[in-house]
């Protein structure tokens, strides 16, 4: 399992032309709106009863 977690579309445009950058760690570059940003993985909502 790698640390960066991988986005499909920008949060902010929605492109889909991600590119990953070396600074900040773990940082990608919307090659549409040039924002630069960072998906963190937070944890899991599991409903209850599934989750063992
Ligand atoms: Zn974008």
């Amino acid at each position: 399992m790698t640390e960066r977690a991988t986005p499909f579309h920008c949060p902010y445009c929605g492109d889909e032309d991600l590119r990953p950058q070396e600074e900040p760690q773990s940082a990608w570059l919307c090659a549409s709106c040039r924002r630069v940003f960072t998906v963190k993985f937070v944890g899991l909502n599991l409903p209850q009863g599934v989750a063992k």
